[in-house]
């Protein structure tokens, strides 16, 4: 039997600042690691003024994680301690799995208007000293399923019917959906049951779980229960969400900012190492 998964918790993301002053909003940390778990981090970024962007986020570590970067609208330059430079263009997607180690840097253009997304996925004891390893997905590799009416869905890691997301191979499995759905619309995505599952809308608003019981708004993360198929009704306006589902590693959390280990010990030697100058791996 199948069964619809609810929505457990309604939160609306919270403007703050990051990296050298850019003004985003969180739709979730720390307070959700054991719920969303692999999730670590959801920020939305998104202005049409530059200035709260244009800092960027200059040279700093990362260790034990995978960040996905997503990119809507605008341009983001990227560069790294391992030789990797590049931007990422409006539609595509950085899948970067720190690893051990990597310094990089992520500094939006000048734009019209900017607005993407970054998510941290938690990497399992056994992953979390990989060699760094960075996928980057142009817009056209992203299969982008008609629902008819206007509606779709892009599938960037996972499954929705017969479309596979181009990101495959990955250490701990993880679906990305960015679905849009036109006034009234419907999607039913059906998802790994043993996996933590999320949506965050970022346009309009919509009806989830079975009798499309719970209503999530624009800025707004919903967190969806234990169940099989997340269902979704867009309301009179239409929606666009993003949604995600990874495999919970159920093991320690020690968090210090950019860098995510299973224990503080690891945590410190990484700092360490930062402070030394052997964070990265040269040979
Ligand atoms: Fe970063």
């Amino acid at each position: 039997m199948t069964s619809f998964r609810s929505v457990t918790t309604v939160r609306t993301s919270r403007p703050t600042t990051d990296g050298a002053g850019v003004s985003l909003r969180r739709a979730f940390s720390r307070s959700m690691v054991e719920t969303l778990d692999p999730f670590l981090l959801l920020d939305n970024f998104g202005s049409e003024v530059p200035e709260d962007y244009l800092a960027g986020f200059p040279m700093h570590p990362h260790r034990g994680i995978e960040t996905v970067t997503y990119v809507l609208e605008g341009e983001v330059d990227h560069e790294d301690s391992i030789g990797n430079r590049g931007t990422i263009r409006a539609g595509e997607v950085q899948w970067m799995t720190a690893g051990r180690g990597i310094l990089h840097q992520e500094m939006p253009r000048r734009s019209e208007r900017l607005f993407g997304f970054q998510l941290w996925v938690n990497l399992p004891r056994t992953a979390k000293m990989m060699p760094p390893r960075y996928r980057d997905i142009r817009k056209e590799e992203i299969p982008e399923v008609k629902l008819g009416r206007g509606s779709s869905v892009k599938v960037i890691a996972g499954r929705y019917g017969k479309a596979e997301g181009p990101v495959k191979d990955l250490v701990v499995p993880v679906s990305f959906y960015d679905v849009r759905l036109g006034p009234g619309d419907r999607i039913d995505v059906l998802t790994d049951k043993g996996h933590s599952s999320f949506v965050f809308v970022y346009m309009g608003q919509a009806a989830f779980g079975p009798n499309e019981g719970t209503i999530v708004g624009t800025q707004q993360l919903g967190v969806l229960g234990k169940g099989e198929i997340v269902t979704a009704r867009a309301g009179p306006g239409g929606t666009m969400f993003i949604m995600a589902t990874g495999r919970p590693l159920r093991e320690p959390v020690a968090w210090g900012g950019p860098i995510v280990m299973n224990t503080q010990d690891e945590l410190e030697k990484a700092y360490d190492e930062l402070e030394k100058g052997t964070f990265i791996d040269t040979r």
